[in-house]
């Protein structure tokens, strides 16, 4: 398991919780598909699904 990980400072990347450059404490660099938007999207759009079910019966 390799996370990667970023350095605001040196806006750079790296593997390791603290630069090696300069010392700063590195970030998690999360991709933007794994925003937590994206789950709520989905559901919402699973709460809309089924209120159009119920309403068919
Ligand atoms: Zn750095």
């Amino acid at each position: 398991m390799s996370e990667i990980l970023y350095c605001k400072n040196c806006q750079r990347y790296t593997i390791h919780p603290v630069c090696s450059t300069c010392k700063e404490k590195t970030v998690l660099n999360t991709p933007a598909r794994f925003s937590p938007q994206d789950h709520y999207g989905k559901y919402r759009r699973a709460l809309k699904k089924r209120d159009k079910d119920e309403l068919r019966q």
